[in-house]
């Protein structure tokens, strides 16, 4: 449905473009500089249709006339002659075929009954044939918005009042005739009624005629000009004067856009090799402008029609847009009773077309948009929707084991993760209270079903996602399967009986799937009714009905107003890519007002399990460390509060919500995977290397450089999968960027990383770049993620964070100065920062900039985040900072100034006045794993220091014996036990309550640990000696760490501070 928004707006875009020159080899077969072209006019006979003359001729020869005679009679009578009069329309067609007989009479001598010849004439039956290439031609024109108009001189018949029609008048924007107008071309007055009814200037105007005299006249108006000899002839010749293609016509296509052009040299070589098929003309490429997010394309070739679809150019999400995907699934398919068009080959060779894609047969057929069929008999209308219907039943019937689509999505949770996915789309693009939407969300929460079938889905099915035959009231194809998976069955057929739900203000014109049927008699009509429609469906697949749908409707418009508030969340911050934004994105509270309606009218009770989650605010933070599966009751303030909860299980049975697992034995299989494979290769290569490393970084000849060692160690995390690991379930939904951790489970594996300081890059869980991917993927916007996020993703390139500034105490953030200020389509920036760890390394290519868009207004609201390429002239990196005297190569801490910076406009984060809400949720799972890694950096340093006194003699015992230093080693372990459980309960918090209500406890840990961690280092620095402060242990590199983390991260005051008031608040509530 994403992809539907996005292509209606490609379409406008298609034809508003002016057309430009193309390259010699690209598609649109454009010549070097086509002249704008307003509208083209069209003659009729002899362009569009044959000519009279044809007419004449043969019966000429019939009479056993001289060839011509008939023309050189009507042009000697010239503009006196009854055939001008005819067609001025100043005389009857009773009245021509007197005259005209008589005329001829004395032309010819003698007398001949022209009465066959003039019936001929009089009707379209003597002229049946229409040249198709002309006609397509005219659509191709209308395609690009542009003007189409019939000139011609014609007569009225013999009822006075039709004229000689045999085209259809739709394909003109204007059709003017000279017996209605009463003027005939070659008076120049016929071509500027033309021109002032389509409001072009002549210079605008392409004019065919076959008739040299007519276009004489057009040429000296000023009218550009083509002679029609054939109609072959006239496409070819209108197609240079256009710039584009006009040869050949599908529904739904327009040229090739410059930016999707492919090569048709590569594209014919590949048609001759890979498909068998041969021509001598280049293959016809045409572009659908409907329905794809990735470009597709009509192709004749060697007299056979297909469609090419391929990746969209550019760099992409992974797992988006992947047309193998949908080749596999459209493949697999075919064989399973479901109509598709036929697949004929899927080219991954990128050198051809710049991209992946496949090929498909053209399937002919009709499209229907809209819902109500219009122009329909009865019995049609209900077999088209009967045949609809019937193909979605097809889909869901596929047996996906023999299909051999078992792998083609996770089976299972599905509506849970879809309901996380929207969720979260859905906040990250507020910007205002939705009442009925945040109702919506907790009444679909409790309700997500908890044993869902499994199947085959389309994702997206829709009357116009569907190819009818030709004439019958049957689906021949299923098209557009982007969005397909394996999934609940019922989402698609929930999704397919949405227009039943919608009223008719909807705007259609903007958004096709808001065509509603509702406010129309169905029955009348013969549509099925919504309840005949699902009735027919259970029936097909032998299904016991869902007793209650309400669940997947409400979902359906959960999702919708998702999607508009997200577009009207980019109209506000001048992301909007169509016209129709905000109108759109206003819609989004009516969609959720419907959604809403459907709730309340539901008797679907909540879950047991998700009734367990339920929790408050405030005081009451629930959450349950037992695993149980009792229900229970929510006490009066949770019934009444915001139901702000997350429903992820981080023990082995992953659909217990609330259990903590207290060690990696009780973590789900798949967790425990993840776990020991990191372990295992921080054990094996990355421990070992930990001395070699540090030896390297202060050697000064290696001063910013990067061991060579780390990127193949990457490699090998990378290929293990063991990659992203940080990216929680919520963040993450779909699975795009890593194996979708819990909090909880992570917390296991960074403690582990947390062991040696390199480690954390090995897996690319390395901060400030966790941050900062976090905020992309929340906040970022498609291109912003295009260009940043995915090389972040993949460890390409690193990344930095800039708010702290040397001249104000920056732990209040609404100190900073710097200054981001809007000059045109840029934005300006001035400020200097210091602290900006990261900065040095020579992989790093951006930072999350933190600066102030405004002085005035509320104090959080003016502070915005915006992203700055680092190569941007006017960023001067001043020095490096260190910390206890490390400058901590190649990472660094950066002192750098900013000076008259300048970014596109489109670098802004979320928008102005945004840069404390994203703080706080850069601040969501990134503000614990420090403290998940200074857990395993104490348990690193209670190790040595175990190892140390159990060897070392002094005083005739072993240190290990020293009473004090027993317990200095019993404390340690209590503390990092202590520590380790609170981080936990502070993971399991976020997921399952939210990092919102977790806030304390995340305040919490962020004092405990760093304070913990020093300690635990203290003591084994002490306990080894002066070794401890040399550079022959890692521990004086882990005591800076430590103590740094207690400013780094915000300073303990700062977080006590905030402990305080929460506490504050917890006691008064206690006392209402
Ligand atoms: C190793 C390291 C890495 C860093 N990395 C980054 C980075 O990548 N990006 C970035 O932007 N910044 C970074 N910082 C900076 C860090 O975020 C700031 O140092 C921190 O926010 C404190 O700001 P400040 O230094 O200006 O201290 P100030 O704001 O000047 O505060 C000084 C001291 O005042 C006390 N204080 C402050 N508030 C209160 C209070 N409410 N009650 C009582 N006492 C209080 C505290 O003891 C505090 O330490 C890093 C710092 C370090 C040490």
């Amino acid at each position: 449905m994403l992809s539907m928004l996005r292509t209606r707006t490609i379409g406008r875009h298609i034809c508003r473009r002016s057309f430009v020159a193309a390259a010699d080899n690209s598609t649109s077969s454009r010549n070097d500089k086509p002249l704008k072209t307003g509208a083209v006019i069209f003659d009729m006979g002899g362009v569009i249709v044959p000519s009279p003359g044809h007419l004449f001729t043969e019966y000429e020869s019939r009479f056993d006339l001289p060839h011509g005679t008939f023309l050189k009679m009507i042009k000697y009578n010239g503009q006196d002659g009854t055939w001008a009069k005819l067609e001025r329309g100043e005389i009857s067609w009773n009245e021509f075929c007197r005259s005209f007989s008589d005329e001829f009479a004395e032309v010819a001598g003698r007398k001949i009954d022209l009465h066959p010849m003039l019936q001929h004439l009089e009707t379209s039956d003597g002229n049946p044939v229409i040249y198709k290439e002309i006609v397509d031609a005219i659509k191709c024109i209308r395609a690009e918005g542009i003007q189409t108009a019939l000139l011609t001189n014609n007569w009225f018949d013999k009822t006075g009042k039709n004229t000689f029609m045999p085209v259809d008048r739709n394909l003109f924007n204007v059709v003017v005739e000279s017996c209605k107008i009463n003027i005939r071309k070659p008076d120049p007055r016929a071509f500027t009624v033309t021109l002032e009814k389509l409001e072009v200037r002549p210079e605008e105007v392409i004019f065919l005629d076959d008739l040299g005299m007519n276009l004489k006249v057009a040429k000296e108006l000023g009218l550009r000009t083509i002679k029609v000899t054939s109609p072959v002839q006239a496409t070819s010749d209108l197609s240079k004067e256009l710039g584009f293609d006009v040869r050949y016509y599908a529904d739904g296509t327009t040229s090739v856009p410059k930016n999707l052009e492919i090569s048709s040299k590569n594209l014919k070589s590949y048609l001759n090799w890979a498909l068998k098929i041969h021509s001598k003309e280049d293959p016809v490429v045409r572009c659908y402008a409907h329905g794809q997010s990735n470009p597709t394309y009509f192709i004749r070739y060697g007299g056979k029609n297909m469609v090419l679809r391929k990746k969209p150019p550019g760099k992409l999400l992974p797992s988006a847009h992947a047309i193998e995907r949908e080749y596999r699934v459209m493949k697999a398919v075919q064989a399973h009773g479901v109509p598709v068009p036929k697949m004929l080959d899927l080219c991954k060779d990128e050198s051809l077309l710049g991209t992946p894609f496949f090929v498909m047969e053209h399937v002919e057929g009709r499209l229907f948009k809209d819902l109500k069929l219009s122009g329909m008999s009865h019995d049609e209308r209900r077999a088209v929707y009967s045949s609809m219907c019937e193909t979605l039943a097809r889909i869901h019937s596929v047996d996906i084991n023999k299909a051999e689509l078992a792998d083609y999505g996770k089976q299972g949770s599905y509506m849970k993760r879809n309901f996380i996915h929207w969720t979260k789309q859905y906040e990250a693009s507020k910007t205002h209270e939705i009442a009925s939407m945040d109702k919506l969300r907790d009444w679909l929460q409790q309700r997500i079903p908890q044993h869902e079938k499994c199947t085959l889905i389309h994702g997206d099915y829709r009357l116009d996602n569907l190819i009818y035959h030709p004439t019958k009231p049957e689906v021949v194809a299923v098209i557009d399967w982007e969005l397909s998976t394996l999934g609940d069955p019922i989402s698609d057929l929930a999704n397919n009986c949405f227009c039943y739900y919608l009223d008719d203000h909807f705007p259609s014109e903007t958004l096709q799937m808001f065509v509603s049927l509702s406010g129309h008699d169905v029955a009348e009509l013969g549509i099925p009714s919504f309840n005949e429609y699902i009735s027919q469906y259970y029936k097909l697949l032998r299904m016991a009905p869902e007793a209650d749908l309400s669940f997947y409707m409400c979902f359906v418009f959960y999702r919708i107003a998702s999607i508009a508030q997200g577009i009207y969340k980019r109209f506000l911050i001048g992301q909007a890519s169509s016209p129709s934004a905000e109108a759109t994105g206003l819609l989004a509270s009516t969609v959720a007002d419907i959604g809403w309606k459907i709730a309340c009218n539901s008797e679907i009770p909540p879950n047991p399990t998700t009734g367990e989650m339920v929790n408050s605010q405030g005081s009451n933070r629930g959450y349950c460390t037992l695993s149980s599966t009792r229900r229970r009751t929510p006490s009066r303030v949770e019934a009444k509060g915001s139901l702000n909860v997350q429903n992820y299980s981080t023990s082995k049975e992953r659909d217990i919500p609330g259990c903590l697992p207290l060690s990696v034995s009780a973590l789900s299989p798949r967790a425990q995977d993840y776990y020991k494979k990191v372990k295992e290769l921080i054990c094996k290569e990355i421990i070992p290397r930990e001395k070699e490393f540090y030896d390297f970084a202060v050697n000064p000849d290696n001063k910013w450089k990067i061991h060579p060692v780390l990127e193949e160690l990457k490699e090998k995390a990378k290929s293990q999968g063991l990659w992203n690991l940080f990216l929680p379930v919520d963040s993450d939904p779909e699975g795009m960027w890593g194996p979708q951790l819990t909090n909880v489970e992570y917390a296991y594996i960074c403690e582990e990383m947390g062991r040696c300081p390199v480690s954390p890059e090995v897996f690319n869980c390395s901060a400030p770049d966790t941050g900062n991917m976090e905020v992309l993927v929340r906040y970022g916007t498609e291109e912003q993620k295009q260009r940043w996020l995915i090389p972040l993703m993949e460890g390409k390139i690193r990344s930095c964070f800039g708010m702290t500034e040397p001249d104000v105490a920056s732990s209040d953030a609404t100190n900073i100065q710097a200054e981001i200020k809007h000059e045109g389509n840029e934005y300006v920036i001035n400020g200097h920062k210091w602290w900006t760890s990261g900065a040095m390394d020579p992989r790093c290519k951006l930072c999350i900039f933190m600066g102030k868009t405004s002085s005035d207004g509320h104090i959080y609201k003016q502070q915005s985040m915006i992203l700055v390429p680092m190569d941007t002239p006017g960023i001067k990196i001043i020095r490096p900072l260190t910390v206890f005297g490390y400058d901590e190569s190649p990472h660094g801490h950066a002192d750098i100034l900013f000076e008259n910076v300048r970014v596109p406009e489109s670098n802004l984060l979320l928008g102005e006045g945004c840069g404390f809400e994203i703080a706080q949720g850069r601040l969501g799972p990134g503000r614990v794993h420090h403290c998940m890694r200074l857990i395993g950096l104490a348990e690193r340093a209670l190790q040595i220091m175990v190892d140390r006194v159990q060897n070392r003699v002094a005083f005739g015992k072993p240190l290990s014996e020293q009473g004090s230093i027993q317990q200095d080693i019993a404390r340690s372990r209590i503390e990092i036990d202590q520590c380790r459980l609170l981080v936990l309960k502070a993971a399991h918090m976020m997921d399952t309550v939210g990092n919102k209500v977790a806030a304390p406890d995340l305040a919490m840990i962020k004092v405990a640990v760093p304070n913990m961690a020093q300690t635990v280092i203290d003591r084994a620095i002490q306990s080894c000696g002066a070794l401890g402060v040399s550079q022959d242990v890692p521990l004086a590199l882990y005591f800076t760490m430590a103590r740094s983390i207690r400013l780094a991260d915000g300073p303990d005051e700062v977080h006590l501070k905030a402990i305080f008031k929460m506490e504050r608040r917890t006691q008064n509530m206690a006392k209402l």
